[in-house]
């Protein structure tokens, strides 16, 4: 295949101060080269002069290989996930493997030259660069992990409405509103301490976002099997317990508190009743009760 290469300027994703990387990409295989398309032609305006970058006799090369399903987030499959870049200046290794599209909150363990490091390492000379996800076949350094695994409350962006509701039905915190703006997702997940749930990779990428995880699968079932696998929720799901429409936890009331809203015939044929201390929602074993159970347990089935 032909060889190509280029030389990008590209937007540091969450930098509150609009810094860029400038990078020159050394595209091993053909198709790399559109990768990066979008973000230069959005930002085209902005584009910082990357002549100087081949005059500059401190330049180096860092050689990332993405492991597992990181390479998800790679716009070429072909790449055996590993990405080239030439750095012109000291860079934080955040910002290079953000360069390269993967979100930081995806990143559990870096190894530079095979020693782990945090975020904030800055990379000055040519570097082999190691990246591994949470759920990865790779276990060493435990005690140098990135990523809190075990965490039960979360916010989901207004495209992952399916999946905030099979939460919810797990028993789960899950704040989602189908009209929240980025900002709003944001302030919500450093507010009350959220992870964000979100396919916007751009939005994972912000400075602020500590805990978060893009679902792989655009399937809802598929999503929820995903989340409950990378925040370890499978011993504390508790169904039924969280209102499915406002997210608040449901109390067990007495019939006789709740029959004047029932319907007729669910005053004859059911005795157990559950209310949202949030929104009032009364909720009963009906009809429908019988799907979600057994959307339930396919659930369960492929955590376990
Ligand atoms: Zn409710």
């Amino acid at each position: 295949m032909a060889a190509r290469v280029g030389k990008l300027s590209i937007p540091v994703a969450g930098s509150a101060d609009g810094r860029w990387i400038v990078t020159t990409e050394k595209m091993s295989r053909s198709g790399r080269g559109d990768s990066w398309v979008g973000l230069v032609g959005q930002h085209s305006s902005m584009r910082t002069p990357t002549q100087k970058l081949s005059s500059d006799v401190n330049a180096f090369t860092v050689r990332l290989k993405f492991h597992d399903d990181l390479t998800f987030f790679l716009k070429s499959k072909t790449t055996d996930g590993i990405i080239e870049r030439h750095l012109g200046e000291k860079t934080s290794v955040k910002d290079v493997i953000e360069s390269c599209g993967v979100p930081h909150p995806e990143v559990d363990l870096i190894l530079v030259n095979c020693k782990p490091v945090d975020f904030s390492h800055s990379i000055v000379k040519d570097a082999d660069i190691d990246l591994y996800p949470v759920r990865s076949r790779c276990l060493l350094f435990q005690e140098r992990r990135l990523q809190v695994r075990s965490l039960m409350r979360f916010v989901a962006d207004g495209h992952l409405g399916t999946l905030a509701r099979n939460l919810r039905l797990l028993g789960f915190d899950v704040a989602y509103d189908r009209q929240a703006q980025d900002r709003q997702l944001l302030r919500v997940m450093e507010r009350e301490d959220r992870a964000l749930l979100t396919r916007d990779r751009h939005l994972l990428m912000h400075a602020i976002v500590r805990h978060g995880y893009c679902p792989r699968s655009q399937n809802a079932h598929d999503q929820t099997i995903e989340v409950i696998r990378r925040f370890d929720l499978s011993h504390s799901i508790t169904p039924f317990t969280r209102c499915l429409r406002c997210n608040a936890p449901l109390q067990k009331v007495a019939k006789s508190k709740v029959i004047e809203k029932l319907e007729p015939l669910t005053k004859v044929y059911y005795k157990e009743f559950r209310r949202c201390t949030g929104c009032g929602q009364i909720y009963w074993a009906g009809s429908h009760f019988s799907k979600l159970q057994r959307r339930l347990e396919k659930i369960r089935e492929c955590c376990s």
